[in-house]
């Protein structure tokens, strides 16, 4: 059964000019990209998407970190996407992301880690409400 989650390229690897070989891994592992949009967070916005994280403490420099410049947001669509982009992904800490996902590959740190991945239905969609209406999926 189709799935869909929302992905995120984040501002480090945009900055890096890493969008490309990013969306071209994300093809060649089959998904569909229903929708895609270059955006700039503000911080407000950025506490809004990550707001189950509020109480961490990492979560004043990730909010800044992800309002520091643009990024990509895209709907993906495959059979159990949500697991399927999170592999692709990688772990959150790129010292122990398996060899060739993206964050072994792209990440900087736990916290410059390329990408987000939803990580369950009701989460993913709620982030695409975030992002995306109904009729921005084509
Ligand atoms: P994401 O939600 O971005 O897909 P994730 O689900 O792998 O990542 P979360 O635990 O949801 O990881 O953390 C959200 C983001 O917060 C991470 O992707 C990373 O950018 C940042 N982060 C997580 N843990 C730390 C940490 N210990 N120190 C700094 N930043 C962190
Ligand atoms: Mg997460």
């Amino acid at each position: 059964m189709q799935e869909r989650t929302l992905a995120i390229i984040k501002p480090d690897a945009v900055e890096r000019r890493l969008t490309g070989r990013i969306i071209q891994r994300i093809e060649d592992e089959g998904f569909q990209i229903r929708a895609m949009r270059r955006i700039h967070l503000s911080t407000r916005e950025a506490e809004g998407f990550y707001a189950v994280h509020r109480e961490r403490p990492f979560f004043s420099s990730l909010t800044r970190f992800m309002s520091s410049g643009p990024a990509i947001v895209l709907v993906l669509e495959a059979p159990d996407a949500i697991t399927k982009w999170r592999t692709l992904m990688g772990a959150t800490d790129p010292a122990r992301a398996e060899p060739g996902t993206l964050r072994k590959e792209f990440a900087q740190s736990i916290e410059r880690n390329a990408t987000h991945g939803s990580d369950a239905p009701e989460t993913a969609a709620h982030e695409l409400g975030y992002f995306f209406a109904g009729i921005d999926l084509v």
